[in-house]
């Protein structure tokens, strides 16, 4: 067993957005912080969203006025910090008379609208489908509709950005590393670390710990850290997605109103898919193991059905992906109602060192609820001085004006750069694609070439800099490259990811 001299102020455990988040937060306020996560970096929920930023129109209904307005003031706060990753998006909500009446619809854009400040994102308005681009998918009986803007993220890249920028920062990332044992020992903490890759056992010592495990929060609380009380808990609810070739033009997503009352989405998915999702079912398991059932594909194909000409069937299924919430348990017993607010709790047992424990939260709150979780623990690490920092920073590679003038810069440098892969580079590095490209000067210098614009240069630049561990890392999280490459390419990451070193 490996002893680490080193005694933290922070170890965060989970590598999901909140926990990514706090250990940026923390690091950029000067506090010594380890974050370890037991797989990949992103591996469960905080890949398997929506993948939207938004105030959650729908959850007006249940009142939650609070997490509304703090969810919508995000909203444009990450919009800014991160353009390459994350962009405006629009939704068309078609009016169906059979379901919630117009000036319902319209009260509650009303408070979408004037919640919170917009600075760049559009008001909500009426539309009519005659004629027009959000009209000609749909069926002939759908005659208008409403169209409000939110934003687009993709969730596991933000993950990973938060991490990148925590490292630059100073802290210490540990993927493919769980946290097997927690104990006390006088005022501080001593973590027992397995290094899931290896099986390399280390002790780490911190004087706080940060329980980030999402759908694990309880499981680390009892099994973990022998913890006897817990003031909260969180109640599983897994929801489910499925990919299909696109499924109409235009870059607008539809919200769609169910009988049940439920809603769902379909969005423009890596220009020639639609995403559509998701479900809300009640979860029991282990987190990990969760997958898409046949009902699930069938309620969303049939939601689609009811307002698209074209028809989807189960064989229309192009990929799909699953994921478990870890929703803040309220009572309510319907999981749609389940609130979707966070709560952050110390519950460490009596005379222990400090251990703050997160319930719920959304990828769209992991900023507030990162920089409220440092703030409690610079109050009882005596960091009183520590300032809030997020909210004005920008995140790796989000230093640029637009995607159109970097593209136009980067290719007067790079004319031998094809446009495919320029565009991908943008989308998912920014101004970060400069450290990928190094000192080429030809196409060739990118090293070897696994075929469809993919170069030695980037997957190495994912190892290196991103912490990709495995060729399913590199094809599903810090891309989705997985959707688009032919088996003959992945193959060749594949063989390649083999020899990698890290
Ligand atoms: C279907 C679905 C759709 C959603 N859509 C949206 C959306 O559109 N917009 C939005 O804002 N939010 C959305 N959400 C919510 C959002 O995805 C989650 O709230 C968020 O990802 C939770 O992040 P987390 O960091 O708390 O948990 P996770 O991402 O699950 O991270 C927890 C991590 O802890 C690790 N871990 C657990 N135990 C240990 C241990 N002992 N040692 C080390 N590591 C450990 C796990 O491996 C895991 O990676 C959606 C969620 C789902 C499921």
């Amino acid at each position: 067993m490996i002893m680490v001299d080193d005694l933290y102020d922070v170890l965060v455990i989970g590598g999901g957005v909140n926990g990514a988040g706090i250990a940026r937060d923390a690091a950029g306020r000067g506090l010594k912080t380890l974050l370890v996560e037991g797989r990949d970096l992103a591996s469960s929920t905080s890949s398997a969203s929506t993948k939207i930023i938004h105030g959650g129109l729908r959850y007006l209904e249940y009142f939650e006025f609070r997490l509304v307005r703090e969810a919508l003031r995000e909203r444009e706060v990450l919009l800014k910090s991160a353009p390459h990753i994350m962009w405006p998006l629009e939704f068309i909500l078609p009016h169906d008379k059979h379901l919630r009446p117009a000036w319902f619809i319209r009260i509650g854009l009303f408070f979408y609208d004037n919640l919170a400040k917009r600075i760049f994102l559009p008001a909500s308005k009426t539309v009519s489908f005659k004629n027009t681009v959000y009209g000609k998918p749909l069926r002939d009986r759908l005659k208008k509709g409403f169209s409000y803007a939110d934003g687009w993220v993709e969730d596991s890249r933000l993950v990973v950005m938060n991490v990148i920028d925590a490292k630059e920062k100073g802290a210490d990332i540990l993927p493919y590393t769980a946290c097997v044992a927690l104990k006390q020992d006088g005022d501080i903490w001593e973590a027992e670390l397995k290094d899931t890759l290896n099986a390399r056992p280390q002790i780490v010592r911190a004087k706080t710990v940060v329980n980030a495990a999402g759908p694990w929060v309880s499981t680390f609380l009892h099994g973990v850290a022998r913890q006897n009380k817990e003031h909260h808990h969180v109640k599983l609810v897994k929801g489910s997605h499925i990919i299909v070739s696109k499924l109409y033009q235009g870059e607008h997503a539809y919200i769609l109103q169910h009988h049940d009352k439920r809603i769902v989405f379909t969005i423009p998915y890596e220009g020639n898919y639609t995403l559509i999702g998701t479900t809300d079912v009640a979860f029991e398991g282990d987190p990990s193991h969760v997958q898409i059932e046949e009902d699930e594909i069938l309620y969303l194909c049939d939601v689609v059905n009811e307002y698209f000409k074209r028809q989807l069937t189960p064989r229309d299924v192009v990929s799909h992906y699953s994921g478990v919430r870890p929703l803040l348990d309220d009572g309510a017993e319907n999981a749609s109602a389940v609130t979707r607010d966070y709560k952050l709790d110390w519950s460490q047992n009596e005379g222990q060192p400090p251990l703050l424990s997160i319930y719920g939260g959304k990828i769209t709150t992991h900023r507030k609820l990162s920089e409220q979780a440092v703030d409690r623990l610079c109050e009882v690490l005596g960091r009183d001085a520590s300032l809030p920092w997020t909210k004005q920073s920008v995140l790796p590679g989000g230093d640029f004006e637009s995607k159109d003038k970097l593209y136009e810069q980067v290719k007067s440098v790079y004319p031998w750069l094809h446009k495919n892969m320029l565009e991908r580079w943008i989308t998912a590095y920014g101004t970060r694609l400069y450290t990928i490209i190094g000192a080429a000067k030809v196409i060739k210098d990118l090293g070897q070439h696994f075929g469809e614009h993919v170069y030695q240069a980037e997957i190495d630049y994912m190892v290196r800099e991103e912490f990709a561990r495995s060729t399913e890392d590199i094809l599903w999280r810090r891309s989705k490259l997985g959707l688009h490459l032919s088996d003959k390419t992945k193959q060749a990451i594949a063989d390649y990811m083999k020899h990698v070193r890290v």
